[in-house]
This record gives structure tokens, sequence and C-alpha cells, in this order.
């Protein structure tokens, strides 16, 4: 580091144990070091990392890192897979893990107030204690947080029915990066005016700090049914997914997995699946009581006129659980196939599931690599895992090339880089070929309109060499891309 970012370093440390105390504030080698990735292949230590205890002291916190021309980066748990919350630019991280209060719940008008760092299951499972719910359940619901989850513009396995974050956040308070504080929307619909809060959801960090969340809550539902389609062909199993939203049934859940993640899964949690079929459908329907057992009916014929080989209806809550618990362990499942996976999480038309599985499977074999699928069949939400050994530098190096493919399919199928997982670092560079360079200038106004100094989560969401932050030459720039990347 040049001296004169060394100096600002130093002075940011000083006002941050100021206002926050030594304890809080760490910036030793190995302290960095556990700040410097997420769930994605990109690495880069920050400066400095501080954990506030108050929407004051956040504030406290951004004007220190801006009154140093430093960027800053909030941070979750960490678990984004677009590289979101690496602090690519060095500078600061916020951790906001101490702001973890669910402040306020209120049934009658249907809505809680948390702090960002609140867990999603958390927030649900208060919620289930008194019949209500929140809606949105990444697969990472035990450890991710809703400030990341509003932040992402998250979604997860019963999106299909009830939509992403988006639908679910009322109105957000946000530390905007000039430190001010302010609320966009409300703790009630407000339609009234610009809707900032559906600006700000999905903003990945570089609009701000969310220091509040307004979470709409739901009744859960009166009842519900759970289903695994095993099939002997992938095909099949395609093709229902198709059938059944086609016969106008949108289940809350349709999710799909192929082969070896099922054998994985069964491995590693033993969830009931079977070992040999090529593919399963983990399908849910819920509402109420009456109208679920023709639901399932439906279900079942469609999915046996498409070729399934069984479908079986869990008959227990315990069994249901197993069933998901599969699912939602996936992706910690493959880890017993290869030390790491790299995840694109594309979107394709349904109809044109099949074919992309099929380019997916092409690159697997041109590219000597073993991918595994495990998706959210029934948006279209493709999560190809490319498997792979990070001591191998040429499978590392097949890995990115095939990642890129892949993603190039989808999108020339007519779909789009992400579902739920954000832009971040791992697409910002394939933001164009999808969006012209006059939509990508008027959304970094919009950007711009938040954070003019381009401070906030630099580097992230478009394309490198359109990332607004100026930032200095002294060695706050861009890393070198060996440091960077996995
Ligand atoms: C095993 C696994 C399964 C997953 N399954 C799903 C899934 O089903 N659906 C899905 O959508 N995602 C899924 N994800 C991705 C990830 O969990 C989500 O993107 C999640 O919302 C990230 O939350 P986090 O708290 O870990 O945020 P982080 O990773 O810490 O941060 C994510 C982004 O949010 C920003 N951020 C964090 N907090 C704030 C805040 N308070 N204000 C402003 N910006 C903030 C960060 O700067 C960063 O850009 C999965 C990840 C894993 C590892």
């Amino acid at each position: 580091m040049s001296p004169p970012a060394a100096d600002r370093v130093r002075r940011l440390v000083e006002s941050l144990e100021g206002v926050l105390g030594k304890r809080w504030v760490f910036h030793r080698d190995e302290e960095r070091l556990a700040y410097s990735y997420d769930a994605s292949l990109a690495r880069a230590r920050p400066d400095v990392v501080c954990l506030p205890g108050s929407t004051a002291e956040v504030a406290a916190a951004v004007r220190a890192a801006v009154r140093e021309g430093l960027p800053f980066v909030a941070r979750g748990a960490g678990t984004g897979i677009a590289g979101g919350s690496v602090p690519v630019a060095g500078g600061l991280v916020i951790g906001l893990a101490r702001l973890n209060r669910i402040l306020e719940i209120d049934l009658a008008d249907r809505y809680a107030v948390v702090e960002p760092g609140v867990v999603n299951l958390t927030l649900d499972q208060a919620l289930g204690q008194q019949g209500y719910c929140y809606r949105p359940d990444p697969s990472s619901q035990k450890v991710c947080t809703l400030g990341g989850n509003v932040a992402n513009n998250s979604g997860g396995p019963h999106c299909l029915a009830y939509g992403v974050t988006a639908n679910h956040i009322l109105g957000v308070e946000v530390v905007l990066p000039d430190g001010s504080v302010t609320e966009l929307g409300a703790r009630h619909v407000d339609p009234l005016g610009y809707d900032l809060t559906g600006v700000f959801v999905g903003s990945e960090g570089t609009m701000g700090i969310a220091t509040k969340v307004v979470c709409r809550i739901a009744r859960s539902a009166e009842g519900v049914r759970t289903m695994l389609a095993s099939y002997a062909r992938m095909e099949d199993a395609a093709a229902s997914v198709s059938a059944i939203i086609a016969a106008g049934i949108v289940p809350a859940a349709l999710e799909m997995m192929d082969g070896p993640i099922i054998r994985a899964v069964e491995e590693f949690i033993g969830a009931g699946y079977p070992v040999d079929a090529a593919a399963v459908l983990l399908i849910e329907v819920e509402g109420l009581g009456e109208g679920l057992d023709g639901a399932v009916r439906s279900i079942e014929s469609i999915c046996k006129a498409r070729g399934a080989r069984q479908v079986r209806v869990a008959d227990s809550e315990a069994e249901r659980q197993r069933l998901w618990a599969g699912r939602k362990g996936a992706l910690g499942a493959v880890a017993r196939l290869k030390p790491r996976y790299y995840l694109h999480d594309g979107v394709v038309p349904r109809t044109r599931l099949l074919s992309v599985l099929q380019a997916i499977a092409d690159a697997a074999a041109r590219h000597r690599l073993t991918i595994v699928n495990v998706f959210h069949a029934g948006d279209g939400n493709l999560h190809p895992l490319i498997l792979f050994d990070p001591a191998d530098a040429d499978e590392t190096h097949r890995v990115h090339v095939a990642g890129e493919e892949i993603m190039r399919a989808c999108v020339a199928s007519g779909g789009t880089l992400s579902g739920e997982h954000g832009i971040g670092l791992e697409k910002n560079d394939m933001m164009d070929w999808v969006y012209s360079p006059e939509d990508l200038e008027a959304m970094q106004r919009v950007r711009s309109a938040f954070d003019p100094e381009g401070l906030a989560n630099p580097q992230k969401v478009f394309p490198a060499r359109r990332g607004c932050a100026e930032l200095r030459a002294d060695g706050h720039g861009g890393r070198p891309a060996g440091e960077m990347w996995i």
C-alpha cells in the first residue's frame, strides 16, 4: 500500500475505534482474510472491517470511509454467490451481523420490522409460532440475512408461487452513501410517488446500506402436500415441468435435481430419494385443505403421462421435512464429489430447459468437467454446479471457460444472467450481453443519484470498464486478476 493510502487507512481505523470502540474494528491480516470472500470464487481483502451495533454507528462508519475517500462494502452472512460482498477495491467492510434483532411483528397489519442481520429462517420461525410466515426462502435461509436478501432480491424454492424478495418488502431504512439516514417505503402499502423501495431492493449494496427492513408477512397455508416424482430420463422431468404450468397449476415449489445430485444428497443426508433415478421433481402445493388432493391428483397424472416412474406423496410432516432437507442441503452435498463448485444461476424460458440442459452437458464433455444440476425448474432458473479442485489450475481455467459458455447458452435461448443470485463481480462483465450501452448508462445514472462518489460497493453490477467508482491511483484501484479469482 502506498504511504498516502496507508495514512488514510490508519485515520479510518482511528475514527472507527473512536465511534465503535476497538472491540468492533479489525485490521490485522488474519481478520481481513476472514472477510475477503463469500460463496463465489472471488477474493479480495478489505483494509479494515467493522461491526457496528446501531444505525448511527453504520452511518458514522460510512462517513468515516467517505471522508478518507475509501470504498465501503456492506456484508451480511457472506453467502452470496456472485461476489457481492467481496471488497474488490479494498477499503472498509461493514458487517451487519450485530444488527440482528426482530424489532416488531404486527400480525394485524401483516408486517415485521427487522434489523438487516436477522437470519431469514429466524424471522420465519418466529412468525411460524403464530401461524404466519415470511415467504422468500433461499436454500441458504438457515444462514443468510434479510439485508443480503434485500440487496440481492433473493429468491428460493417457494418464489415460484409467491414472488421474490422485492414482492415482500414494504420499506427500508437506509444509510445513504453520504452517511445520511433515510426511509424508503412505509409499514403499509405506499403506492404514491416513485417506488424507491423497488429501486433499492436488488441494488447489491451500491445505493447504501439497509439498516432496517419492513417485511410483508403472510398467513401460513392451511394445508400443504409435497410430492417426489422420479424419472429414468431427464427429458421426461423437463417435459413434466412445462406441462404442469401449461395445465394452469402453479405449485408453491417445483424443483429439479439430476442423478448425480440425487446420489450425493442420499449419501450425505438420506432424504429418501431414489438413487437409480436420472432426475426427480420435488413438487409442493399448498392452500386450502380441500382443493389440495385434486391438485395432487392432477400433477400425478401429468407426471405419469410424461414418463414418471413413480410419484410419491409425503405422508407425514417428518417425511416432508426430509424431502426438503435433501433439496436445501444439495449444494453442501456436492462437497462429497469435489472440493469446490462454480455456480451461475442463468434463467431460461421453461420450454427451453431441455435444450439448455443439453448445452450444459455438451460444455461438460467439451471441457472434461463434471457438471451437476439442482434448480428452480418452475422458474426456469438453472443452477449448474461445475465441480472442480482449485488446486488444479488447468481444471480451474476450464471451469471459467465452461461457465461463460453456459451463460451464453442461457442468453441465446431467450433467457438472462441471473434469477436470484445477483450480478456482483461474477457476471458484471456479461451485462452488455443483455443490455445496450444506453440501458447501462441509464442504470448508471440511477445508481449515481444515490452514490455520486461511487464509493458504495464499487466495481459491482456494471461491466468493469463502466464501474463508476473513480478509484484512487494509490493502491485502491483494481487488483491483479490472479489474486482476485480462484
Ligand atoms: C448453499 C447456498 C444456497 C443458496 N440458495 C439460494 C437460493 O435458493 N436463492 C437465492 O436467491 N440465493 C441463494 N443463495 C445465495 C445467497 O444466500 C443470497 O444471495 C443471500 O441473499 C445473501 O445473503 P447474505 O446475508 O449472505 O449476504 P452477503 O453475501 O453478505 O451479501 C450479498 C450482497 O448484499 C449486500 N448487502 C448485504 N447486507 C446488506 C445491507 N444490509 N444493505 C445493503 N447491502 C447489503 C452485499 O454488499 C452484497 O452485495 C445461496 C447461497 C448458498 C451458499
